[in-house]
């Protein structure tokens, strides 16, 4: 079950790094021709670079631990992250209760990160 979820985890990297290099940055902003646009795409691009990396560790810590056998315990009470939470947030690290009580502390670690959603088609 582990190496199938290091599997998913690992297909779903490659997804998430495939969707990032298809999507260039300044896309869309070509028309945007003063110079505030400059600094708009610094930030875009700085922005975008952090949201990666961040996404990087997550993915990169989710692995460790899938290594150490930790993954899906909640890193501060220990206990089971439900399964539905983890796939919801396959990078999950606290139960919902720890998080929550993180959040309500103003944790460091604001999660940016949104998994695919596969929405269903409206378009008729
Ligand atoms: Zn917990």
């Amino acid at each position: 079950m582990l190496v199938r979820r290091r599997q998913e985890l690992l297909d779903q990297m490659q997804g998430e790094l495939a969707s990032r290099r298809s999507t260039p940055l300044g896309a869309g902003y070509d028309d945007v021709c003063d110079r505030a646009s400059e600094n708009l795409y610094d930030e875009l691009a700085q922005g975008f670079a952090e949201i990666a990396t961040a996404d990087l560790k997550r993915i990169n810590r989710a692995l460790q631990r899938i290594d150490e056998k930790t993954y899906g315990s909640c890193e501060v009470c220990g206990a089971n992250i439900p399964e539905a939470r983890l796939r919801a947030l396959p990078f999950a690290e606290l139960c919902v209760d720890c998080k929550r009580a993180e959040e309500a502390t103003g944790g460091p670690e604001p999660i940016t990160y949104a998994p695919p959603v596969a929405f269903p088609s409206t378009d008729d």
